[in-house]
């Protein structure tokens, strides 16, 4: 990878500034200073340091949360803890969650630095499929599960796609969604005359909640499952 590229991509700064950082003589590879912004860098080997300090290359990085309740599914929070206050690793600067659950919400989030694949996660163009388990204040009759799952109800003045229930037993279900609107299982809950009282997310996509994680705990993605979310 040619050296600019390499330092804009590590978030040095943006191409153009960091040509000119080369130029000025701020940056040196294995300890010397280079002025050639198109020297090839080896991403692995070679040592990259501007103003004396190394600039490690960041790779895409994937990784699974099983959300917790009480904290919001953003980068920084004045008040909440953050999603990625969850992880205790020193993760790319620029992670962050796919998607938002509410801050009462449990179980899968994503949490990554692709922007490429979050974007395609969550455009309403892939349909993409995410369950849910639900814990219901009422009992789910044969007529909710038909309204919930015939498409007829109204969010946001439009009508939304079909959900698929799985029942559980009276008060509890699966319900999947293709849709990411807001408190979208509570509003269609709440359009059959029912209330949830507990939301975990279990799956999105091809991607499902590793039944070892505890609440809070993460772990990362494997190639496969990256691949297959792709
Ligand atoms: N639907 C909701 O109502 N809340 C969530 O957190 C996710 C989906």
């Amino acid at each position: 990878m040619r050296l600019d590229k390499y330092l804009a991509h590590a978030q040095v700064g943006t191409r153009k500034e960091v040509k000119l950082l080369i130029r000025k003589k701020h940056v040196t590879v294995n300890g010397e200073i280079v002025i050639k912004d198109d020297v090839h860098i080896d991403e692995v080997h070679d040592v990259v340091c501007v103003d004396g300090e190394e600039i490690y290359y960041e790779t895409m990085v994937y990784l699974m949360l099983n959300k917790p309740s009480g904290v919001i599914s953003a980068t920084v929070d004045e008040v909440h803890e953050t999603v990625l206050d969850c992880i205790g690793a020193q993760l790319p600067k620029d992670c962050f969650p796919v998607g938002r659950l509410d801050i009462d919400t449990e179980g899968l989030l994503l949490i990554t630095n692709d922007g490429k694949l979050s974007h395609f996660l969550l455009s309403p163009k892939h349909h993409v499929k995410k369950t849910y388990y639900v814990e219901m204040k009422n009992i789910l009759s044969k007529e909710d599960i038909e309204i919930l799952e015939n498409g007829s109800i109204v969010l946001d003045e439009k009508v939304i796609k079909p959900a698929k229930v799985e029942v559980i037993d009276d008060y509890h279900c699966y319900l999947t969604i293709e849709e990411g609107r807001y408190h979208q299982v509570k509003r269609m809950m709440s359009a059959v005359g029912n209330e949830v009282l507990y939301l975990k997310r279990i799956s999105m996509g091809s991607l499902r909640l590793d039944e070892n994680l505890q609440t809070g705990e993460w772990r990362w993605l494997s190639e496969e499952e990256v691949q297959a979310l792709k």
